[in-house]
């Protein structure tokens, strides 16, 4: 089948994080035809391996969920699921199944080849659910790669970095707690607690390398009582895991010292993207002005696999990533693949 069908057929599929069972089914239909070991990866992750009496492996991920978002692109294979591949993850499985396609037709590379894809990347594990499966242990990984498409960089072209290129990321949630009162009464406020909370965050925990938002704020029972109960979440950013460490703590004792009780709950989804030079420096595609402040949980990978490496996919000028008129050019996905049989040399 053609990379267009393949995308266009996943993209109607979307399904949210761990529960991308039709998707995974489609992916190992596919699968099935191409002469490869299909394992499976928790309840709805697969692994393609092909494997070619080689010394070295070369891994690729591609992610299988979609997003909690009511598609409003009108395209015709639109999805009616109540999710959205908003974030290009058809394309990129699309790219996937392709590369496993034309490697089978070829029966030959000149290493042996694992195609994983991956469920729950929006979501926290999806990456370590894969990790903590022993595939690694059981087939040792030299490379691993992944393409994400990236609206706003030129049209089909790839970029990435030697080093840090996507921050590390860690999600917050505070909730501070009194007793209430009448607003004469000598009682604390929740709501400015956390209101407090907020200014600290945005005036003082964002420096260096830090970048920080409180994204989401509740609290309050009525206009004239001062407030029980307030809550805030959001998200901290950094580039370097002892800035997110050093943000986490100061963040907790700030939030600590406030009038109200308090409890933080402070979850790491993934640390920073640390491509390695080496695998930059192999394939010379366009270098990405400056790291960018966005995560992704394929930097868990670097703990088990010695080289990692991820690409940026220009997608040019459309709509955000994780907006309801996101799409894409789908020709886009030729240099993807291009960019994957040159790592393959075939
Ligand atoms: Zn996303
Ligand atoms: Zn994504």
């Amino acid at each position: 089948m053609s990379i267009v069908t393949y995308r266009r057929e996943l993209h109607t599929l979307a399904e949210g994080g761990f529960c991308e069972f039709e998707t995974s089914k489609y992916i190992k239909r596919v699968l099935a035809l191409l002469g490869c070991e299909i394992m499976t990866l928790g309840k709805t992750g697969l692994a393609a391996y092909f494997d070619f009496g080689k010394n070295k492996t070369v891994a690729f991920r591609a992610e299988l969920d979609a997003l909690p978002i009511n598609e409003e692109t009108g395209l015709e294979f639109a999805a009616r699921t109540g999710y959205m591949h908003a974030c290009g993850h058809d394309g990129h499985m699309a790219m996937l199944l392709e590369l496993c396609e034309i490697i089978s037709e070829r029966n030959t590379a000149k290493t042996n080849v694992l195609a994983i894809f991956q469920p729950g990347e929006e979501l926290f594990g999806g990456a370590e659910s894969v990790i903590k499966t022993d595939i690694f242990k059981n087939i040792k990984v030299d490379e691993m790669y992944t393409i994400h498409l990236r609206p706003n960089l030129t049209i089909g072209e790839l970029y990435s970095t030697s080093g840090v290129i996507y921050c590390g990321s860690s999600e917050f949630d505070i909730a501070f707690l009194s007793n209430g009162g009448h607003i004469d009464a000598n009682v604390t406020d929740a709501i400015e607690c956390a209101a407090r909370t907020i200014i600290y965050i945005k005036d003082e925990l964002c420096t260096g390398d830090v970048r920080a938002i409180s994204g989401v704020i509740h609290g309050g029972a009525a206009r004239n009582i001062s407030a029980p109960r307030a809550e805030i979440s959001g998200t901290l950013r950094y580039f370097l895991p002892s800035s997110g460490e050093n943000a986490k703590l100061k963040l907790t004792a700030f939030a600590e010292g406030q009038k109200c009780a308090c409890h933080v709950a402070i979850r790491d989804y993934a640390p920073p993207q640390n491509n390695s030079p080496e695998l930059f420096l192999r394939y010379c595609i366009n270098t990405l002005a400056s790291p960018l402040y966005f995560a992704d949980d394929f930097s868990h990978y670097s703990k088990v696999i010695p080289k990692t490496l991820y690409v940026l996919l220009g997608a040019g000028d459309v709509a955000p990533l994780h907006t309801s008129k996101f799409d894409f050019d789908e020709n886009v996905l030729f240099s993807g693949v291009s960019f994957y049989k040159r790592i393959l040399n075939i």
